[in-house]
């Protein structure tokens, strides 16, 4: 590609709306354009890019056994009816009505198409198992989209279904794809890491996320220092730090205006972990719903909200307002979990402590020498404190942990039958009777992958793509207007062409420097770079994109980069 003839826009200056370098370098490169928010144009360069994720995905894909196929974007909303799914999945899901009136919604996943697809066909336990998979554009009215292709309205999204007809079998193909996400990432040269995931409301057997380790993630994984354990914060657990328990007798104590855990324990001189939080929640879905109920935890720890409504099998959990609270018998700033009128439960770390402090429901009050399982009405002792770091881990006993932010390029889901029931997903068993059949799914963030690489892979000056998935391997850059060098360019061009390269010749009547500046920012790998001074020698420079330049024989040129160029 002649760059004087490509469309790649650079920009000189940040636009003041990205925040993190991915986006920043994907608009100063000419890969992506804006159209509105959280939509973008791909740009040749980015749509290089992206086919070059997508290859690599595919390959994988296919080697582990997955068919490709390609289900519309458009899904009638009868499906997500039968699915239950049409009212929860709530504003994400973009639906609009057809001339005939009929609803339909634009597809955010596929489970429910998928379904469809495979219930019409499926008879026998002999045609399973199945996985079949789609690259293709998702949407999702995102409340907040942000960080350019990071979080996007519109996305494009690997996304694999398979099915079943025992556990056991998804459970193989569970691991299948797993090991398949690990070819992935590490083809894509990604310092990565799996960590266990929370299995949302539709519950499942079991789920991994695989996150690109950044600073600019959105995500926090918890992981141990010295096992492989590591979790999303959302669903992590870890041994509480043990502290000692005293003997105290029980009193009521004035703590006049001290109703945060810093007060209370500023005024009495305790340490926050002889204290004794009460949160009052209010719960939707699930057994406990539409009601309040408390929940204890150390006073230096707090509740990890998504694991509290896993723990009750609620959809949603949040703080429960003023007149709640009263109505339960909690009084504000001085909450304890005794005399309430709600179920109260009570987190693990707290299981055998005594001599402790809390809230008495009286104001300006609290109540010292709690033995907890004696002086609290426990309804159920639960795991729902947020894993701190330095905590020690639960898996190895060597290890604390840590935490690192992430960002999600992929999930593995194995999600039994819950979708498949619903759809009726049914075959005939090997002893002749109806069986729902049991499902996997498996998503890869295309668009996403292509920012994250970035997070990664960048300097000051630009974008450093690993070979594998760079616009283009080469770039010819031609200095001056002279004659001589545009032919030699030109010459060069076709040469490397034909030796199997990507090339991308800058034959723009630019600066040097400003060429210079513009290759450094897309990150092509290679650089071939054609001066008439060297040119009067036989000569051209040679570099990679943060190496030095090797000054070589022009006939010697694309010999190097044979040997040189991983891909
Ligand atoms: P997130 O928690 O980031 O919203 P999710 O759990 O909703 O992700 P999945 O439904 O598991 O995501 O989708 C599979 C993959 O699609 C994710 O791992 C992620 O890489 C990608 N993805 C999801 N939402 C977006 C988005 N809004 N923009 C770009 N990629 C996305
Ligand atoms: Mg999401």
């Amino acid at each position: 590609m002649r760059y004087s003839r490509f469309l790649a826009p650079t920009m000189r200056n940040t636009p003041s709306d990205a925040e993190v370098v991915s986006h920043q370098l994907l608009l100063r490169g000419g890969f992506i354009r804006r159209v509105t928010s959280g939509i973008y144009d791909y740009l040749p360069l980015g749509l290089r890019v992206l086919r070059n994720i997508e290859t690599i995905v595919r390959e994988e894909m296919n080697r582990a056994g997955a068919q490709e196929l390609l289900m519309p974007m458009v899904q009638p909303s009868e499906l997500w009816h039968k699915s239950g799914r049409l009212q929860k999945y709530g504003a994400e899901l973009a639906r609009f009505n057809d001339r005939h009136g009929h609803e339909s919604c634009i597809g955010p996943t596929h489970e429910e198409v998928v379904c469809d697809l495979i219930a019409k066909d499926l008879r026998s336990y002999k045609q399973l198992p199945l996985n079949v998979y789609q690259i293709q554009t998702k949407f999702r009215d995102e409340i907040r989209p942000r960080f350019g292709l990071m979080r996007g309205r519109e996305f494009i999204m690997k996304d694999a279904y398979s099915f079943h007809a025992d556990e056991q079998c998804l459970q193989q193909e569970y691991e299948n794809m797993f090991a398949s996400y690990e070819r992935i990432f590490t083809r894509l040269g990604l310092d990565y890491r799996p960590v266990e995931a929370d299995n949302g409301s539709i519950g499942g057997l079991a789920s991994h996320e695989f996150h690109v380790l950044a600073d600019s993630g959105e995500d926090l994984i918890a992981h141990c220092s010295a096992c492989h354990y590591a979790a999303n914060v959302e669903k992590a657990t870890a041994k509480h730090p043990t502290f000692k328990y005293h003997q105290a007798t029980r009193a009521e104590i004035s703590t006049p205006g001290a109703s945060s855990v810093e007060d209370v324990t500023k005024m009495l001189g305790i340490k926050p972990e002889e204290l004794i939080k009460t949160m009052m929640y209010h719960i939707t879905g699930g057994v406990y719903d539409g009601g309040v109920v408390a929940v204890c935890v150390c006073g230096d720890d707090s509740v990890q909200e998504v694991k509290l409504a896993r723990s009750l099998s609620a959809e949603t959990v949040r703080m429960a307002d003023d007149e709640m609270m009263t109505d339960a018998g909690a009084m504000k700033g001085f909450v304890g979990a005794c005399g309430l009128s709600v179920p109260v439960f009570v987190d693990h770390a707290l299981r055998g402590a005594t001599g402790l402090t809390m809230g008495a429901n009286l104001l300006d009050t609290h109540l010292s020498g709690i033995d907890v399982a004696q002086d609290i009405p426990v309804k159920e002792w639960l795991d729902v404190r947020a894993v701190k770091v330095g905590d020690t881990c639960n898996h190895c006993d060597d290890g604390t942990m840590q935490w690192r932010r992430g960002i999600e390029v992929g999930h593995v889901f194995a999600l039994g039958s819950c979708y498949a029931e619903a759809m009726e997903v049914q075959f005939q068993n090997k002893e002749g009777r109806r069986a729902t059949a049991t499902m996997g799914c498996y998503g890869i963030g295309i668009s996403r992958l292509m920012a994250a690489v970035i997070e990664q892979c960048h300097d000051d000056a630009g974008i450093v793509w690993p070979e594998c998935l760079a616009p283009f391997q080469v770039s010819i850059i031609s200095l001056g207007k002279k004659d001589a060098v545009m032919d030699a360019s030109a010459s060069l061009y076709h040469s490397a062409q034909q030796a199997g390269f990507e090339v991308l010749w800058d034959d723009r009547k630019e600066r040097p420097g400003v060429k210079f500046r513009d290759h450094e920012l897309i990150g092509i790998p290679w650089q071939i770079i054609i001066g008439d001074r060297d040119l009067e020698q036989g000569n051209v420079a040679v570099s990679a994109r943060c190496g030095e330049k090797t000054i070589l024989a022009i006939d010697d040129a694309i010999s190097l980069l044979s040997s040189s160029c991983k891909h």
